[in-house]
């Protein structure tokens, strides 16, 4: 088993709710680990809205989900978060003497001094593709994000989906530069309307008209292994059984979020929310703090300017715990020397 990683303090979720918890205990002193299911940091802004604007962040008039992640990013980077990315924490325990045991699905483990549940609406995981034999797929044939560019060069490409993700997905290998493009791609939806941005489907629709990608309607029913190429088996819009060969399956379905094992830890719960009291922002573990959308407590909303009150209150308790010889100063960023050396602008 891996050496545990000791900390005193590990985000789970890098959800905007828990990169901004990074960066209070980061004013307080207090390095994070962030451990989060998906590859990059964002949650549900950079998952599900990137281009959509934002109205309602404090002295923020607008910014897309995407902006507010790359400004919180920037905003945390003198301290540093050491980063896990596209692991779950599956497993947490209290120790005996304070503090948890916390392991991933990778198998990454900590032995933390204090955890700020982040996880929102829980673990992003991309829907499956359902179909006869997927499981006999290698994991070059069968993807469930878009690789980086060129990984599927002079490959053919079958991208099922008929959302944005699926569109833009097609449209990023379409656009590919010649060494980096793939042989051939096809586009595959169960019905022959894609709902995806007016400007995304335009792009389509001229690609579509180029030859560089063919648009198909139907489901997939089977897959099967063919001699290095994988031979798909699909029912068409007349219920027609279609033989398509390609290289590799890029499955983009959309994402479902899994609060998963968080329910299995023994916290109390409300309707599937984790119960926390508005002072501390502590779960019923002592050490244990919870911020942002997976979080319910009187008056509970879910947006993101409430998050970001919570991993302040949260960060103060969790100085109380770390450090209780310390007497509890609020210091401001304007005009604290020792903020100011840990922003790093001393
Ligand atoms: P999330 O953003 O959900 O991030 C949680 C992260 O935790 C995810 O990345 C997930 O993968 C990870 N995670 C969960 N469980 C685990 C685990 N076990 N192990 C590892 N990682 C885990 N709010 C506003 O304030 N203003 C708006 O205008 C606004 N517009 C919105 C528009 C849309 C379309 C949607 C869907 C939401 C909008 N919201 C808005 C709500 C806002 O996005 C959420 O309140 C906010 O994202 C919550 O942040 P969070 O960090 O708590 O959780």
């Amino acid at each position: 088993a891996a050496v545990p990683t000791t900390c005193d303090a590990l985000v789970i979720g890098a959800g905007p709710v828990g990169l901004f918890q990074v960066f209070q205990l980061g004013l307080q002193g207090i390095a994070a680990e962030v451990v989060d299911a998906l590859p990059e940091p964002g949650g549900q802004c950079n998952e599900l809205y990137p281009d959509k604007p934002i109205y309602d962040i404090p002295a923020v008039p607008v910014c897309t989900g995407r902006e507010l992640v790359e400004r919180l990013l920037l905003q945390i980077r003198p301290f540093a978060p050491r980063w896990h990315l596209g692991q779950q924490v599956t497993q947490l325990q209290p120790r005996a003497n304070g503090g948890f045991d916390v392991a991933t699905s990778t198998g990454q483990a900590f032995i933390a001094r204090t955890v700020f549940i982040a996880a929102g609406v829980g673990a992003f995981q991309p829907r499956t593709l359902p179909a006869e034999g997927i499981d006999t797929l290698a994991p070059a044939q069968l993807l469930y994000r878009l690789p980086p560019a060129g990984t599927l060069a002079g490959r053919r490409v079958l991208v099922v989906g008929g959302e944005d993700a699926a569109v833009q997905s097609a449209l990023a290998l379409a656009d590919a530069p010649d060494m980096e493009a793939p042989a051939a791609i096809t586009l595959l939806h169960r019905r022959a309307t894609l709902t995806a941005e007016p400007a995304l489907l335009a792009r389509l629709q001229a690609c579509i008209d180029s030859g560089r990608v063919v648009f198909q309607v139907g489901q997939v029913l089977s897959v099967q292994q063919a001699a290095g190429a994988v031979a798909v088996q699909v029912a068409d819009a007349a219920g027609q059984t279609l033989d398509l060969a390609v290289d590799a399956l890029l499955v983009q379905l959309g994402i479902s979020p899994k609060l998963g094992p968080i329910s299995q830890w023994g916290l109390a719960m409300e309707r599937r929310q984790l119960v926390v009291d508005a002072a501390r922002f502590e779960t019923s573990l002592p050490g244990l703090f919870a911020v942002g959308d997976v979080i319910t407590y009187p008056g509970k909303k879910k947006l993101i300017l409430c998050g970001f009150h919570e991993a302040t209150l949260a960060t103060f308790a969790a100085v109380a715990l770390l450090r209780p010889d310390e007497p509890q100063l609020l210091q401001y960023t304007t005009t604290s020397p020792r903020l100011h050396q840990r922003l790093g602008v001393a």
